[in-house]
């Protein structure tokens, strides 16, 4: 079944004169990003030299995705739209919220009780409004929009960071919050800074123990995680040519990592295989027929660096398998440095668990080449000695590679299939093996290794590598071991080589599937949402009140975060992933992860009344029920990591006014606009110093917030001595009435 071919048909019908015209008014050759933007400007946008990194441009997406945790919050917004069904395909996605304990079966089972509540939800809020639901158990979001949805030269918008995913197919597919997915549902314009382009030339070919994430566990360290801010990745070369449609979804899916906007590869025969072999013949052909409009112009390739912002150049046969982490995925390494990295920095050399899977890393060939290794080991009498988790990335690859004897030949080697749910990647894991929060080791195919994120233990050293190089690494039990040139011991004491891993592509006798999981919606206007007033899951929306005209004076400091503060620290995930449809619950967690300076604790600020640290939820609970608004400050790249926008509905929820941070994470930035915050930045990062545990905070200059000036802050330390400076901001007009109006979601029921 080929879902939206209609809507896909009228898309390439569009594309070679939007992409001509665009090249006319623009008299220059194109990149592949610039043409798929400029064929997808908002009715009446014109084409402009926009200005890279800065101007901020209207556009119409072709599709929505949402995964069930943020799915909750963007369809109560939704629901308060005024709209009757959704302007564009959209679909809902149940990923986030499976636990993994014992097996797929029993959890999934356990997630269908425990759950319930939501999955009714959104069923029904997917029914009411015509969206395409996918049941637990169906999959993650990113693999079964690759494996249904993205095509290229589509654009799309996921509530979820790793909806780049879809750029392996040449989609430009970017992860916003639910009230940015709303806009889109709505058929409003949906607005993005013009992004700067980061062009990433491959060339040569892969080979040996080298695999696709590489590329990208490489670029993290390159460009860190703030490099790819405000800026598409495009990926060209002959190198490109050789990669699978998954291993490229790999790359892109990652490329949230380093803060990009999004990434994209350009259409190739590789591309149309993947499309047919996932039953989309008709896409493949369509696109094979504007095949040079899915490219970048040939002039660009000639001279790349007068095209792109910035240029890279990796070549894939030099490549050397990557491992990185702890704690962050931009500290990267090769594998023949690795060793002495684990033992200089005294990290713990037992590896406990390997876990292969995510919407990163759960292609065929991503399976197929890790149970080479596997196979063979067994087949050699080596025995595996860490643990083993294997989450498939959908119910079409699980079902493919049960019949195919994957899963079997991982079984062999003690690994739990878990559900084809995130899991282990988002928190949600039961593992009983380090409730004593020690320090200790996994290693994992996924994208994301921020403290705490897998298990819930800060002491867990996760670090990301191929699947490949978990399924070695986990054999051998040991962060040290280098599959190139060490060998594992087998129960006959003999020496043994693991052997470079092979797989394929796509499954030789096809992909199949009995029941994918999917519900087409009735887009039923009769069928009744109903949210029980006593759930603690689900709560109605309130809109957030309108600002009252005046400026801020003497709002006392919330906290003052020192060093990283992704969205996990603001809204942390694994347990309260439950109540992010209960905005007045999930405020309980409101940056509970983030360092207070003045202390070096979490969750425990200075309550300026008592002078007592108390937990952060309570004391802005405390201010809110005095009618108190408060300040939170912060360092470099605020609210990098995951798009929810819980972590900007929360402190809006809990009354704090206005965030002011050395830089933002692009996705939250936006995201505090949207729901009404104050988002500032220091003019003067040193500024920071100057701020105090028991300041009160002034911003002046409010009754005249306009685009591009500066608002002042003063700080009235509890001395009575006084600090001023500049804060800048990216408001741009509309952004400003979001403002005014207390949330954008108010601005349009206006
Ligand atoms: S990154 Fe992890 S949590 Fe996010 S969608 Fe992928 S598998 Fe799920």
């Amino acid at each position: 079944m080929i879902f939206d071919i209609e809507m896909i048909r009228r898309v390439y019908t569009d594309l070679p004169e939007r992409i001509n015209k665009a090249k006319e008014k623009l008299q220059r050759p194109l990149t592949l990003t610039e043409k798929i933007l400029f064929s997808h400007l908002s009715p009446g946008v014109p084409v402009l030299h926009y200005k890279r990194a800065s101007d901020y441009v209207d556009f119409a997406p072709d599709r929505v995705a949402m995964q069930d945790a943020t799915a909750q919050m963007a369809l109560l917004q939704l629901m308060n739209s005024g709209r009757t069904t959704v302007a564009v395909p959209s679909t809902v996605h149940c990923d986030h919220l499976i636990q993994a304990y014992r097996n797929a079966e029993s959890d999934l089972e356990t997630a269908s009780v425990t759950n319930r509540e939501v999955y009714d939800f959104l069923r029904d809020v997917s029914n009411k409004y015509g969206i395409g639901f996918w049941k637990p158990g169906a999959g993650i979001i990113h693999q079964v929009v690759l494996e249904n949805y993205a095509f290229p030269g589509g654009m799309m918008v996921g509530t979820d960071s790793h909806t780049p995913n879809a750029g392996g197919l040449g989609m430009i597919a970017i992860g916003v919050g639910g009230a940015d997915a709303v806009d889109v549902m709505a058929g409003l314009p949906w607005e993005l800074k013009m992004p700067k382009l980061i062009g990433v030339k491959l060339t040569g070919r892969l080979s040996g123990w080298s695999a696709p994430k590489d590329v990208i566990l490489k670029l993290a360290g390159i460009l860190t995680v703030k490099g790819g801010t405000n800026a598409i990745i495009e990926y060209f070369g002959e190198g490109a040519k050789t990669l699978s449609a998954t291993g490229k979804g790999t790359i892109c899916n990652m490329g949230a990592e380093v803060g990009a906007t999004t990434s994209i590869f350009p259409f190739d025969e590789k591309s149309a295989q993947y499309l047919e072999s996932t039953g989309r013949r008709e896409v493949a052909d369509e696109a094979r027929r504007i095949m040079e409009h899915l490219q970048p112009d040939p002039e660009v390739l000639v001279n790349p660096e007068r095209y792109y912002d910035q240029l890279i150049e990796i070549d894939l046969s030099e490549l050397e398998p990557h491992i990185n982490g702890p704690f962050t995925p931009d500290a990267a390494y090769t594998i023949s440095e690795f060793s002495e990295v684990v033992r200089m920095n005294n990290y713990p050399r037992k590896m406990e668990v390997g876990l292969i899977g995510s919407c990163t890393n759960s292609s065929y060939e991503d399976l197929t080449r890790a149970v080479s290794i596997v196979k063979y080991a067994r087949e050699q009498g080596v025995p595996v000695k860490a643990q083993f988790l294997i989450n498939p990335g959908s119910e079409q690859i699980r079902y493919t590679a049960e019949r195919d004897g994957i899963l079997d030949e991982f079984g062999k080697a003690g690994a739990t299939i878990i559900a084809n749910a995130c899991g282990p990647c988002i928190g949600q894991w039961k593992r009983d093996d380090v409730a004593d929060n020690r320090p200790n080791s996994i290693v994992t195919s996924f994208n994301r290794n921020f403290a705490k994120r897998n298990d819930g233990n800060p002491n867990t050293h996760a670090f990301v590598t191929s699947p490949e190089l978990v399924a070695a690494l986990t054999i051998a039990g040991d962060l040290c071991f280098n599959p190139l040139t060490d060998t594992l011991l087998n129960d006959k004491g003999e020496e043994v080589k693991l052997p470079e891993p092979k797989g394929f592509e796509m499954p030789p006798r096809g992909y199949e599937v009995k029941d994918a999981g999917y519900l087409a919606p009735s887009a039923d206007a009769a069928v009744e949402v109903v949210i029980d007033p006593h759930s603690s899951r689900l709560q109605k929306l309130e809109p957030f009140p309108a600002w009252d005209g005046k400026d801020y004076i003497n709002l006392p400091l919330l906290i003052k975060v020192q060093g990283k503060c992704t969205t996990d620290h603001i809204s942390m995930a694994g347990p309260w992933l439950r109540y992010r449809g209960h905005l007045d619950n999930i405020s309980d967690n409101m940056l509970i992860g983030a360092v207070n300076s003045f202390n070096q604790q979490t969750n425990a600020v200075l309550d300026p009344e008592t002078l007592e640290y108390v937990p952060v939820p309570a004391l802005a609970r405390k201010f809110k029920s005095k009618g108190v608004g408060s300040v939170v400050v912060a360092e470099e790249n605020y609210g990098e990591g995951s798009s929810r926008e819980h972590a900007a509905m929360e402190p809006r929820h809990l009354n704090v006014k206005v965030i002011l941070v050395k830089s933002f994470a692009r996705i939250h930035e936006t995201n505090l606009k949207k729901q009404g915050m104050l988002a500032l930045t220091f003019v003067n990062k040193d500024d920071y110093d100057k701020v105090q545990e028991r300041d009160k905070i002034s911003v002046i200059g409010l009754t005249g917030f306009a685009p591009g000036k500066n608002l002042t802050i003063e700080l009235l330390h509890s001395d009575g001595t006084k600090d001023r400076f500049e804060a800048s901001h990216t408001y741009n007009e509309q952004q400003i009435e979001w403002f005014k109006a207390g949330s954008a979601l108010n601005a349009m029921r206006k």
